[in-house]
């Protein structure tokens, strides 16, 4: 345990010194998205007003409701654009 976290602090110190390589981990919705860094795993993610901040559990909370809907509402689009795209057909028939 002890070996890790030294080992995670020598990255992190790599990270400070030539910058976090920040990857798109996770898209939460269109614009929120998580950020890990490949060397130390230390994780951004976007907050309310599009900045970026550390992802924190409370933001990971967040995320988490965000998530869910926005998958909720895509869903609901998803289905109202098919069934009004088969309205017409209908009517035709
Ligand atoms: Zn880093």
């Amino acid at each position: 345990m002890k070996n890790a976290t030294s080992k995670q602090n020598a990255l992190k110190f790599v990270c400070d010194l030539l910058g976090h390589k920040y990857k798109v981990t996770q898209k939460v919705t269109s614009h929120v998205k998580v950020y890990t860094c490949s060397c130390c795993n230390h994780q951004l993610t976007t907050d309310s007003k599009g900045n970026l901040t550390e992802l924190t559990p409370k933001f990971q909370e967040i995320n988490k409701d965000l998530e869910r809907i926005y998958r909720n509402r895509m869903m609901r689009l998803k289905n109202k654009s098919f069934t009004s795209s088969n309205y017409p057909l209908r009517n035709i028939a």
